[in-house]
């Protein structure tokens, strides 16, 4: 092995990118799992040294069903995995792997002892990040894998990052709960729900009753800080499964999914009892009371622009009748 390690001037590329992670410190508090797909004992067991003498957690399957088993259990950061295998091989379990979604994005290197060109090229068109022809040496198997590891390190940011971003993209920036978009998305999705499974949908149009004089009184900012401690109160009375989105600038929707009309009314007295019961508290010497009004509809699921319609017209009659309460719509 010693041989192997030494005289490498040659592959001077391959060593930087091992260094280039080690430089980064991640693999002193994340080695990286291998999940290591082999049929052969020997091999097996001289691969698996290598890979935990670099610190690496190792994970070992015999055979391509095994490793994707052990795949979706452990969700390893690299997959090295030898061609020919009983049960499922190599490339059908690359192919297996492809169309997981759980798994697609694992980078996975060949080893082989086939050295033509064009088996190369077939592996990698199928997706393989890398090929290892046997035999190694060892020095070569840890330097693609550290550069395996380090794509798939850069992969599991760009997920993160993107499942932030789209988080973002379908939060209301001021209050925390659901924008518009997203609350219209789950409008659309909870009514074919409530209609595939027959269950009620119930919608609740909130409108802060008379927010121009308190914007007016208290200046901008602190309507703001009513909207967020207004949200907070509402999101503080919710159930799981019901959703509230920021509407417009002092409106707000909640959807409440497999809820009918009593169960809505319900919910609705207490949003109004909730914002009522104390006021919102600037400082120690300025606080401001808040009702709100409510529209609630029930139905179907069948017309959710029809459901929205008679909630908001529910609210406008609310408003009407003198603020500080709800209005059911007309069935
Ligand atoms: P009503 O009881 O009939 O609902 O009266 P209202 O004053 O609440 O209703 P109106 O629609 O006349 O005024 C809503 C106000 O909400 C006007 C607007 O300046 C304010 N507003 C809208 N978005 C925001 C926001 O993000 N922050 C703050 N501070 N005010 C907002
Ligand atoms: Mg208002
Ligand atoms: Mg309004």
């Amino acid at each position: 092995m010693s041989d192997a390690l030494h005289g490498r001037a040659t592959e001077q590329p391959l060593s930087q990118v091992a260094d280039g992670v080690t430089a980064e410190g991640d693999p002193a508090t994340w080695p990286g799992r291998i999940l290591l797909v082999e049929d052969s004992d020997v091999v097996r067991a001289m691969v698996r040294q290598h890979l935990e003498n670099e610190g690496y957690a190792v994970t070992v399957a015999e055979n391509g069903e095994a490793a994707l088993r052990a795949a979706r259990a452990e969700r390893p950061d690299v997959v090295l995995m030898n061609i020919e295998m009983p049960v499922l091989d190599g490339r059908q379990t690359l192919k297996q792997m492809k169309l997981d979604h759980e798994l697609e994005d694992i980078p996975v290197i060949f080893l082989t002892g086939r050295t033509s060109r064009e088996e190369m090229l077939a592996g990698l068109r199928m997706g393989a990040h890398d090929y290892l022809r046997k035999p190694f040496d060892p020095a070569e198997l840890i330097a693609r894998v550290s550069a395996a590891l380090r794509v798939a390190r850069l992969q599991q940011q760009l997920g993160k990052r993107n499942a932030e971003l789209d988080s973002l993209s379908r939060t209301d920036v001021l209050t925390g709960l659901h924008n518009r978009r997203d609350g219209e998305e789950w409008l659309k999705g909870e009514s074919a729900r409530a209609l595939r499974y027959r269950r009620p949908l119930s919608l609740v149009m909130i409108d802060i009753d008379f927010f121009k004089k308190i914007n007016d009184r208290y200046g901008h900012a602190r309507g703001d800080t009513v909207l967020r401690e207004m949200s907070r109160r509402l999101a503080a009375v919710l159930r799981q499964g019901d959703i509230a989105a920021r509407w417009g600038g002092e409106e707000f929707l909640v959807l409440l999914p497999d809820t009918d009309v009593d169960g809505a009314q319900r919910l609705g007295e207490r949003v109004l009892q909730v914002m009522r019961s104390q006021p919102v508290v600037f400082d120690s010497t300025t606080n401001c009371s808040i009702t709100v009004s409510l529209g609630v509809a029930s139905g179907s699921g069948a017309e959710p622009d029809a459901l929205l319609k008679r909630a908001d017209d529910a609210l406008y009659a609310a408003k009407g009748a003198g603020r500080d309460r709800l209005v059911l719509a007309v069935p």
